[in-house]
């Protein structure tokens, strides 16, 4: 599937967004000179003890290794390398999986290679034990950034073993964030390899009573295409809140190389598995149910419960309209925005941003169903329905916030209204101003803002969470609803999500993403400074500042403490992350008991052994 930089212009005011679209057609073919190794298996008789494996994942870079310059070719196997260690920590393959290789009978649209390349792929196969193989080229893929697809399966379990990732020749690899760019649009890519992909839907075919994995179905005049899975169900089911579920839907829009083949980005908005490249990006469990009900991976649910879109919002969220057609306001405050260029917070709290609504230009049509405003050429974002939505603005001189995620520590900060960036800050909607600051600094930031306050406690009995803004404590008591509030000392107000919005991730790593990204993130951050002009900070007259105030954030954030006492994780969450460390604190319990015998053991021994010779003596 490939990445395409789709230029979206809505009349003046919105400006260009560069996103990725994903889809099979129109590339060109590439040239494979040589094959992937397939272990074919000579020790499958071997059994382990355990009857699964971390999926390990072999790429093969010989395509590109000759014809890039060196920086490039070590960003590109970092950024697999990124994506790869989170795929083997997330998915599992039974060690009992015997190969016999095939091709797929898929959509010749959708593929480049024909069943006759099967025999002359595999006869060059290598003796490289994997789970999947993945072919890297570099093409012109236009304004594509990459695509990818499987080429290979087992014939005994229909499951993907070789696959191609195609990357544009033209992919960034030198802006500041350029490994996490591309670890995020590998993550993405391999997962239609693995799985979510249109022309693998049809070959889960193991599942139990289930009739077909994708099914058509008309819900409020709409026709809907859904992945109906079981496991994505149930998952669905629990974090929208809403029994009445045949499936989540799948994105309609982009075109055959987009629909279908991803989640439909309305209702999906900051899962990675959306069909456009989105400020937000997180791995929810109901991504995760795919590769469980593809039945060729066993899952790892590890998504920090930082999916947040629609969460407990129902069937309305899931069937109705984004914005009421009558009063032209959202639906769902916290998904969609109203007002043009607005700060805007994104799904999952983690983004501070505007909200992306403009007037498209004649020829867009906007399709009737998507038409929300008595203006029919008034809409959001295309790909999520037309839908208002928060988007990023990535020039600095146009945005109060610009790159703004509310847990980048260094980043834009406004401290002065009390703004924190913190691992455990979240985006608020506030137009709060400290009343004893000067006037000016009052109109400055007189207008409702899209601003990180840091949460400090969860109490999860009385659904309640205690934010600071600046110095001052407050608690948000609004439990399952949004309320806005006036604080004492304050001019303005400040709006509250629910509890559960606020309070269902785990710090100080949201999820396993979020922890490798941070760390990336930092090793790049201090060693690069000086490529990006926007990231050299030495010209700039507040940089000492900044660097103290990072500091400072840094030091605050490693005596950060979440009271598992006090902070009872939330009902809804599971608790997968508690289970990974409740078997550590066991062993390290059971290896303290055990030294503690032994030394005791030794020290009894040693005294017999002093007694018995001084016995000895005394008897001499
Ligand atoms: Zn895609």
């Amino acid at each position: 599937m490939k990445l395409i930089g789709v230029l979206i212009q809505l009349n003046f005011l919105i400006p260009i967004i560069f996103s990725f679209k994903c889809g099979f057609n129109s590339l060109p073919r590439p040239k494979i000179q040589s094959i992937l190794p397939i272990n074919n298996t000579s020790n499958q008789n071997l059994r382990t003890l355990s009857s699964y494996h971390p999926l390990k994942i072999y790429v093969d870079y010989e395509l590109i290794e000759n014809s890039l310059l060196q920086e490039t070719l070590d960003s590109i196997k970092s950024a697999f390398d990124l994506s790869l260690s989170i795929f083997k920590q997330l998915l599992l393959i039974s060690n009992n999986e015997r190969y016999t290789f095939e091709a797929y009978q898929i959509n010749s649209a959708h593929s480049t290679f024909t069943a006759d390349e099967v025999p002359y792929l595999l006869e060059n196969s290598k003796n490289i034990e994997a789970d999947l193989f993945l072919i890297v080229s570099m093409n012109t893929l236009g304004n594509a950034q990459a695509r990818a697809y499987p080429i290979i399966k087992n014939k005994n379990t229909n499951r993907p073993i070789l696959g191609v990732v195609e990357l544009n020749t033209g992919i960034d690899t030198f802006s500041k964030n350029h490994i996490i760019f591309i670890s995020n649009l590998l993550l993405h890519e391999i997962s239609h390899v693995l799985a979510f992909n249109s022309d693998l839907f049809p070959y889960f075919n193991k599942l139990p009573n289930l009739q077909q994995t994708v099914s058509d179905i008309e819900i409020n005049g709409i026709k809907r295409q859904f992945l109906s899975t079981p496991k994505v169900v149930e998952k669905a089911k629990k974090h929208f809140n809403t029994d009445c579920l045949l499936g989540v839907e799948l994105e309609d829009q982009g075109g055959s190389d987009t629909a279908g083949s991803h989640w439909e980005a309305r209702i999906m908005l900051g899962d990675y598995m959306i069909g456009v490249d989105y400020p937000e990006i997180v791995i929810s469990d109901i991504t995760l149910a795919v590769f469980e009900d593809s039945n060729w991976y066993k899952v790892n649910y590890y998504s920090g419960g930082l999916f947040k879109t629609g969460k407990n919002e129902g069937y309305n969220f899931l069937f109705g309209d984004c914005v009421n057609k009558n009063n032209e306001e959202s639906n769902f405050k916290l998904e969609f925005c109203n007002n043009q260029r607005d700060p805007f917070c994104s799904p999952g709290l983690i983004d501070r941003g505007y909200c992306y609504l403009g007037i498209y230009p004649e020829d867009e049509n906007i399709p009737k169903k998507y038409q929300y405003y008595s203006n029919p050429l008034k809409g959001g974002w295309d790909i999520a329905n037309y839908c208002p939505v928060m988007q990023n603005d990535y020039e600095k001189a146009n945005n109060f916030y610009y790159y703004s995620r509310c847990n980048s520590i260094g980043k834009e900060n406004y401290t002065e209204i009390g703004e924190k960036l913190s691992d455990t800050s979240f985006c608020f909607m506030s137009s709060l101003v400290n009343s004893s600051l000067t006037e000016e600094i009052k109109s400055k930031y007189s207008n409702e803002k899209a601003i990180c306050y840091e949460v400090i406690q969860c109490d999860n009995t009385l659904k309640h969470y205690t934010i600071k803004i600046g110095e001052t404590e407050f608690t948000c008591k609004n439990g399952n609803n949004i309320e806005s509030y006036e604080i004492e000392g304050f001019e303005g107000t400040i709006t509250c999500p629910p509890y559960i919005r606020i309070c269902s991730g785990t710090k100080l790593c949201n999820d396993l993403y979020d922890c490798v990204e941070k760390k990336i993130e930092t090793i790049y951050e201090n060693n690069n400074k000086k490529i990006n002009p926007d990231n050299n900070t030495d010209n700039d007259p507040d940089n000492s500042k900044k660097k103290k105030e990072d500091e400072e954030n840094k030091s605050n954030d490693d005596n950060y403490v979440i009271d598992d006492n006090k902070n009872v994780k939330d009902e809804y969450e599971n608790n997968e992350n508690e289970n990974e460390k409740k078997p550590k604190n066991t062993l390290l319990i059971i290896s303290i008991i055990i030294s503690i015998i032994l030394i005791a053991i030794i020290v009894i021994v040693l005294f017999c052994i002093c007694k018995r010779k001084k016995d000895n003596n005394i008897n001499k």
